[in-house]
């Protein structure tokens, strides 16, 4: 790895690798011209790869919430089951009643999921059209188990499944197309490792359809205008056009290191160290995970940090050391700290964090 990197592991925005802040300083382009559709038709293929779906994937120049936006006000008619294990499951589920429409919120207490069962008895009780829900929750570092939950909502004709995989996709298996999700989508700056700023995602047909029935869906964050710029590979309006580089110099870099699924596996292995951390010196110190087994983020550890220690205190002689973890989210502050192994970090950096966070506590 280049010297100096891989050492900052906060939960969002992930460290960015220098081959890819150097794509940001390539000279402008009109954005309707020739070029921008040479840039937009090369990263169509890779794009539709990362999200595993022959469907068209749609870039937009906003962070991630303004996709959690976009998937409210096209797909939700009416009323939406909102699923809330933390504090983004919360942001969607607060931007459903921001936009107007009646939200029903199912909860968990930090660090659980929604199971396949709750979900199932959630909808017979309660009529929405849409269900939202976060795959990799951020703040708790849970991983929903997404595949089946979308089964469930398949048994409801009338229902999407708006998905956050901000913290997912491109860091653990998400497969658009197989699970029947009907619009998905990551922001820039999480498992793809690169500058914030841009917000992707894909919709279903169901979506664009639903999104049809909906006049007063909005005009800057519309699925629709996106869906029809993308087929011409166009951008809606003036596109973030550095970070369209940045973007194709990480697909790239993704390609080269063998697609998706060798960064699934290395995720996966990173995800693991950290369990072989906590299985030893890591647990023996008092440290432990949030969530619980078979239900934790590939890209973001939440570790309770030992009896009579401070989360904050020990995030910031981490930093004091030259390194970067993030601190617990909201309630969790001083109890929990989040190692956010995502993007183009590496085993050995994993290592090297937790070895910071075992001399800082000791
Ligand atoms: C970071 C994050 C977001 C919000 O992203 P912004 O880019 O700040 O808008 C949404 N959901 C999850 C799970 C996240 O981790």
């Amino acid at each position: 790895m280049t010297p100096g990197f891989g050492r900052f592991f906060l939960p969002g925005p992930t460290e960015v690798h220098p081959e890819v802040l150097a794509a940001l300083t390539r000279p402008m382009i009109p954005h309707r011209g020739k070029e921008m559709r040479g840039l937009i038709a090369g990263m169509a293929e890779p794009l539709k790869q990362l999200f595993r779906t022959q469907r068209r994937v749609l870039v937009g120049t906003c962070s991630a919430t303004g996709f959690m936006e976009m998937a409210v006000r096209s797909g939700v008619r009416q009323r939406a089951l909102s699923l809330v294990s933390g504090a983004f499951g919360e942001r969607f589920a607060a931007i459903v009643a921001a936009t107007g429409r009646d939200v029903i919120r199912l909860n968990v207490a930090p660090g659980r999921t929604i199971e396949p069962d709750m979900l199932h008895d959630a909808l017979r009780r309660s009529e929405v059209d849409a269900v939202t829900m976060v795959h990799s929750e951020t703040s708790t570092g849970a991983l929903a188990p997404l595949e089946a939950l979308a089964q469930v909502v398949h048994q409801h004709p009338d229902v999407l499944l708006l998905v956050d995989a901000v913290t997912s996709l491109a860091g653990s298996p998400v497969e658009t197309d197989a699970w029947g999700l009907d619009f998905v989508f990551t922001g820039s700056q999480k498992a793809l490792a690169l500058p914030p700023g841009l917000a992707l995602g894909v919709a279903s047909e169901r979506m664009l359809e639903r999104a049809k029935t909906i006049p007063e869906r909005g005009a800057y964050l519309d699925v629709i205008a996106f869906d029809e710029a993308a087929a011409e590979m166009q951008p809606t309006n003036t596109p973030a056009i550095s970070f369209y580089y940045a973007l194709d110099a990480q697909l790239q870099r993704i390609a080269a290191e063998g697609g998706v699924e060798a960064r699934w596996r290395r995720h996966d292995a990173m995800r693991q160290a950290v369990e072989q951390w906590i299985a030893g010196s890591g647990g023996g110190l008092g440290f432990s995970y949030l969530p619980d087994e078979g239900r934790r983020s590939w890209t973001v550890s939440c570790l309770k940090v030992p009896e009579g220690k401070n989360a904050r205190t020990i995030a910031q002689a981490v930093g004091e050391r030259g390194w970067t973890i993030g601190s617990g989210y909201g309630s969790l502050k001083e109890s929990t700290i989040r190692i956010g192994h995502m993007g183009d970090h590496t085993v050995a950096g994993v290592q090297g964090v937790l070895a910071e966070v075992e001399a800082v506590t000791r």
